[in-house]
């Protein structure tokens, strides 16, 4: 019996540093990360797949605004879908040639994700997400009255658009995962946490300016597809305790009840590993039998238990 992962991989799958943002570098970076879930494939699992958007949302937003004078701009919701739609192809190229070099009989298919948030999810009244470029203080007193943004200062580095980051509650399109999962194929879903879509008074989906955390949405498509293990790659090979400090001790396993008392003790920065960790329970506490953190090069190894950060109930 094969076992199902979702495996969500975090931004250094696509981009590995500063000067290297390009589309030709980004694919470079996937086919790194693709050997590895190929290498787990081979090793006996399903695997649906989650990424990260946040860098390639922006250079969308960048496009859109410096070409204003001339062309319409890109509403955040297509940008979410734009971005699924060109992360999937280079994930799906790179897994397919990936799978070739290996003589291996699996494909894989990108499905366009919305994830139904609820409308009444405080987080519309108290939009905190950072997107898009920095702008003077007059640009976004404008943007504000003519379109209604969300702006804050962002400590003296100049004005932003906030969005809101509501959280996930339903994966519209979980019933065609799944069957593309259990047909055999890869499958590359929830990118960027899903493009994010409200119900309206008729039931109508409608999306909406708000980015989902890509965390927080693998770990929804875990439990709701009945998935055997949440597999987080990120940046580092294991989870610390006082990351960074002299002090600082790596963690091979942990319970859920240990990972809420670090967590309260405030060693998961929020918004890089504390997502991770919050993520990781929400799948553990619904059903889930293990979630793992590590990073893409170490795939393999961590599935066989010799490195990596496991979080059991
Ligand atoms: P991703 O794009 O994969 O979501 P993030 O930058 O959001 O990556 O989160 C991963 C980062 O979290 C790591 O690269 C590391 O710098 C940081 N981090 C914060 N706290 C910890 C911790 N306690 N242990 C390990 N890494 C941590
Ligand atoms: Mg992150």
């Amino acid at each position: 019996m094969r076992k199902v992962a979702v495996v969500a991989i975090g931004g250094n799958s696509l981009i590995k540093d500063p000067a290297h943002q390009t589309v030709p570098d980004q694919y470079a970076a996937a086919h790194e990360t693709c050997i590895h879930i190929a290498g787990m494939i081979e090793q006996g699992w399903d695997v649906a797949i989650g990424h990260g958007n946040g860098p390639q949302v922006g250079f969308i937003l960048r496009r859109s605004e410096l070409a204003r004078h001339e062309l319409h701009e890109v509403p955040l919701d297509f940008c979410g879908a734009d971005t699924q739609g060109a992360i999937g192809y280079m994930l799906q190229q790179n897994l397919y040639n990936e799978f070739r070099r290996r003589g291996m009989q699996k494909q894989a298919a990108t499905v366009v994700t919305q994830v139904l948030v609820d409308r009444n999810d405080p987080a519309f009244k108290n939009p905190t997400k950072p997107i898009g470029s920095f702008m003077s203080e007059e640009d976004a007193r404008k943007r504000r009255e003519l379109e209604g943004w969300d702006v804050i200062e962002d400590a003296g580095r100049g004005w932003r658009r906030v969005v809101p980051s509501p959280l996930p509650v339903r994966v519209i399109e979980r019933d065609a995962v799944k069957e593309l999962i259990d047909a055999g194929f890869v499958v590359i879903t929830v990118g960027g946490g899903g493009i994010p879509v409200i119900e309206d008074e008729q039931g109508n989906l409608v999306g909406v300016a708000a980015v989902i955390d890509k965390d927080y949405a693998s770990s929804l498509l875990a439990t709701s597809i009945g998935a055997d293990l949440l597999l987080i790659s990120t940046a580092v090979e294991k989870v610390a305790l006082n990351y960074g400090k002299p002090n600082q001790r790596w963690i091979d396993q942990m319970t859920v009840a240990e990972a809420k008392q670090y967590m309260a003790e405030g060693h998961f920065a929020p918004g890089s590993m504390k997502p991770k960790i919050e993520a990781s329970i929400w799948f553990l506490e619904r059903g889930g039998k293990e979630a793992l953190i590590t990073n893409p090069e170490n795939i393999e190894r961590a599935l066989e238990g010799k490195t990596g950060t496991r979080i059991v109930p």
